[in-house]
C-alpha cells in the first residue's frame, strides 16, 4: 500500500475469492464466492461455478466482510496526550479544552512530521481492516495551519473534513467569522466535508450554523460533533441542515432521535471515546429501534480515543451499546458509507469497490466474542493485497 488508502483501479489481474466460509456482502442473494476486476466487485455467486480469474484466494472456513469505513477520525496532529490520559485514569474528567494541548504541538510540528504520523496511523488502520477513512482538521485553528492539515490529509484519503470550528481561539464570535470566512475560503479546496463542535465550551448552535451553512454553500457535506458531553442543540441543528451525520450522540431526547430519523441523518457512534474517557455510552438501541441510520467510527485522536481499530469499536458496540454482531458490522461498513455519502463502499455488491477483509474466524461474531485478538488475516484494497 502506498500513502493513498483508496481504490487501485488500474489492476490488470482479476481476483477470485472462493470458497468463502461466510460472506457478509449486504447483497440480497447469498453467495460464497466473488470476483474483483478492475478494482471493483464484478461477480458474486456460488463457488460451484465461478468464472475464470487470474488469481484465486481460498477463504474456506473464513468470514469475508466489506472493508471497514471509518467515517470519523482526527489523524493529523502533533505530540500525544498520554499524560492527560494518565491523569484521567486518576480521576480528572475530560473537558473540551484538552484540544488546545494538541493544537500547540501541531502548530509546532513541520509538514513532514505531521504527514509521517498520519500515514503511520492510516497504515495501522488498514492492518485492522479499515479500507475507507475520513480525516478531519481541527488542530491548527489558524487559516494557514488548518489549510496545511487538510492538504496533508488529502494526500492520504479523499474524505477530508474541515473542522476549524473545533474550539474557539479568542473571542468565539470573532473566531466564528474567521472560520466561516477566510479560513473556509482557504480550506474548502482541500476538503469534502465541514464539521463543527457544538458543545458548551466550544461553539453554540448559532455559531455552528454560520460555519456549517457557509461550508454547505461551497458544496461540502455537513457533519456535527453533537450532544457529546451533555444534552444540546447539535443534533437538531444537524437535522435542520440536512447533515450527512451527527457524531457522538450520547445525550439524546426522544425529539432528537425522531429528528435524526426524519431528516435521514446518520448517527455516528464512537464508543472507543467513551471507553477512553469513562463516559456514558450512546443510546444505540434507541436509535436502531427508531430506524435511525447508525454508523460506528474510531474517532481516532490523541486526546480521547487513541485507537484506529474498528474491530475494537465493534467489540465495544456489542458489549456496551447492546448492538448485535451483525448490526455492529453493518454500522462499521454501510453505516460509515452513509455518513460519508459514498455509495460504492461498505458493501460487496456488484459494482462496489473491491475492498474486503478476510477474518481468521468463521463469523463476524468473533470480532466481539474474541476481543483484543487480531483476527484480520488479509485486507484487499481494490483486489490488491494491502498486507
Ligand atoms: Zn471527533
Amino acid at each position: 500500500m502506498t500513502s493513498t488508502l483508496h481504490l487501485v483501479d488500474d489492476l490488470d489481474r482479476s481476483v477470485l475469492v472462493s470458497p468463502i466460509g461466510m460472506l457478509v456482502s449486504w447483497a440480497e442473494e447469498p453467495a460464497d464466492a466473488l470476483v474483483i476486476e478492475d478494482g471493483r466487485v464484478a461477480w458474486l455467486g456460488s463457488s460451484a461455478r465461478p468464472p475464470a480469474a487470474d488469481v484465486r484466494i481460498d477463504a474456506s472456513g473464513r468470514c469475508v466482510l466489506p472493508g471497514f469505513v471509518d467515517c470519523h477520525t482526527h489523524l493529523v496532529f502533533g505530540g500525544d496526550r498520554a499524560d492527560e490520559f494518565e491523569a484521567r485514569l486518576a480521576g480528572r474528567p475530560y473537558a473540551a479544552g484538552g484540544i488546545r494541548a494538541t493544537v500547540a504541538a501541531t502548530r509546532a510540528a513541520d509538514d513532514t512530521t505531521l504527514r509521517t504520523g498520519a500515514e503511520r496511523l492510516a497504515q495501522e488502520a488498514v492492518r485492522s481492516g479499515t479500507t475507507t477513512l475520513e480525516i478531519k482538521s481541527g488542530y491548527g485553528l489558524t487559516v494557514e495551519d488548518e489549510r496545511r492539515l487538510l492538504e496533508i490529509a488529502s494526500t492520504i484519503t479523499p474524505h477530508t473534513t474541515f473542522l476549524g470550528a473545533h474550539v474557539p481561539e479568542g473571542d468565539a464570535d470573532a473566531y466564528t467569522d474567521l472560520v466561516a470566512g477566510l479560513m473556509l475560503e482557504a480550506c474548502a479546496p482541500h476538503a469534502t466535508g465541514i464539521d463543527a463542535f457544538c458543545e458548551k465550551g466550544a461553539f453554540d448552535a448559532d455559531q455552528c450554523r454560520r460555519v456549517l451553512s457557509a461550508g454547505q454553500a461551497k458544496g461540502l457535506a455537513v457533519h456535527v460533533h453533537a450532544n457529546q458531553l451533555g444534552p444540546g442543540p447539535g443534533v437538531q441543528l444537524a437535522a435542520e441542515l440536512g447533515a450527512a451525520s451527527a457524531d457522538h450522540c450520547t445525550y439524546l431526547t426522544d425529539d432528537d432521535v425522531a429528528a435524526l430519523r426524519d431528516a435521514g441523518v446518520t448517527a455516528v457512534l464512537v464508543p472507543a471515546a467513551e471507553f477512553s474517557t469513562r463516559s456514558p455510552y450512546a443510546p444505540a438501541r434507541r436509535l436502531l429501534d427508531a430506524g435511525v441510520s447508525v454508523a460506528l467510527a474510531s474517532d481516532c485522536n490523541p486526546g480521547t480515543s487513541y485507537t484506529t481499530s474498528m474491530p475494537f469499536v465493534i467489540a465495544l458496540a456489542c458489549r456496551e451499546l447492546g448492538m448485535t454482531p451483525l448490526e455492529a458490522v453493518r454500522a462499521a461498513t454501510l453505516g460509515g458509507a452513509a455518513a460519508l455519502r459514498q455509495p460504492d463502499v461498505g458493501h460487496l455488491r456488484v459494482g462496489a469497490q473491491g475492498n474486503l477483509v478476510v477474518l481468521d474466524a468463521p463469523s463476524p461474531t468473533h470480532l466481539s466474542y474474541r476481543p483484543g485478538v487480531d483476527l484480520v488475516e488479509r485486507v484487499l484494497l481494490g483486489g490488491r493485497g494491502a498486507l
